[in-house]
């Protein structure tokens, strides 16, 4: 049903982007799927997609840390029926040690970039009668754990940007949501494990029941595809009047 849709999905190389990209070439949606490399195999990966869903798919490389790049990345990609905003990092560490570096980049590339982003789509989608603003926040958009303020701090102001999106777009026909994952078995999960073993002195089993899915009540991790098909139920017509809210997915993280 998405058939003629552009779809643009930031950070989609890897991960919950992917699985997402995945699911909206499956409706039949045109993919551009975006990193920061500029790899054979990036660009591999679009035509794979493309073959097997019978689709347009290309890849756009663009640094979702810099503003200039972000809005760049929805113009070369020419039309932008649904955008989804995903690329995102993490950094584990207390307040005071937590490096103002690593602060600043999961400012710039999981809250701004969305803004860029938005600010260069929207004007696309009113011109084309029609948009889905996607924004994956997550558990941690709603509730917080330590360690983490600056990933914290950017999903929470990623909501907030949803429901202002949603407000200044409520008359016309597009949407804006935040999909708010639990916790996934991705590379960035992945990637946290070690830190998060030597802050808690931890195995990686005690970890991953412990720590990471302590708060997830299902005692499983989301799959990319349950988040690629969450995306895509928010671009039928039976999401057309849900704006400016959040979707969890996460096992009953947040009923807790
Ligand atoms: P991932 O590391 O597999 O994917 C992140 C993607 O962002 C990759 O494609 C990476 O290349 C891209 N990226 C990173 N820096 C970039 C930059 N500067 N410019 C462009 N692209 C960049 O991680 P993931 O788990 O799939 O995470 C995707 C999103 O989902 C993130 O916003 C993350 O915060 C969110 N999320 C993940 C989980 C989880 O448990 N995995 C839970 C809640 C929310």
């Amino acid at each position: 049903f998405l058939t003629g849709k552009t779809a643009v999905v930031t950070g989609s190389n890897s991960g919950i982007g992917l699985g997402v990209a995945t699911e909206l070439a499956r409706a039949g949606a045109n993919i551009v799927l975006n990193s920061f490399t500029d790899r054979d195999e990036d660009h591999a990966l679009a035509e794979k997609l493309g073959k097997e869903f019978g689709v347009t798919a290309r890849y756009i490389q663009a640094d979702m840390s810099k503003g200039d790049q972000c809005r760049a990345l929805v113009e070369k990609a020419g039309s932008c029926d649904i955008l989804v905003n995903n690329a995102g990092i993490q950094h584990v560490a207390p307040i005071p040690e937590f490096p103002t570096d690593k602060w600043d980049a999961i400012i710039a590339i999981n809250l701004s970039s969305a803004f860029h982003t938005t600010a260069a789509a929207l004007p696309m989608m009113r011109k084309a009668g029609w948009g889905r603003v996607i924004n994956i926040a997550s558990a941690h958009g709603l509730t917080a754990s330590p360690f983490k303020s600056a990933y914290v701090a950017a999903k929470h102001g990623v909501v907030g940007l949803t429901k202002v999106t949603a407000l200044e777009t409520a008359e016309e026909p597009i949407t804006a949501n935040a999909i708010c994952p639990g916790y996934v078995l991705t590379p960035l999960v992945e990637a946290q494990i070690p830190d998060t073993m030597k802050e808690y002195k931890m195995t990686r089993e005690e970890v991953v029941r412990n720590v990471l899915l302590t708060r997830q009540p299902s005692k499983q991790f989301a799959t990319v595809e349950e988040l690629g098909g969450t995306a895509v139920f928010l671009c039928s017509n039976a999401a057309a009047q849900i704006t400016g809210t959040t979707i969890s997915v996460d096992g009953g993280w947040t009923a807790l």
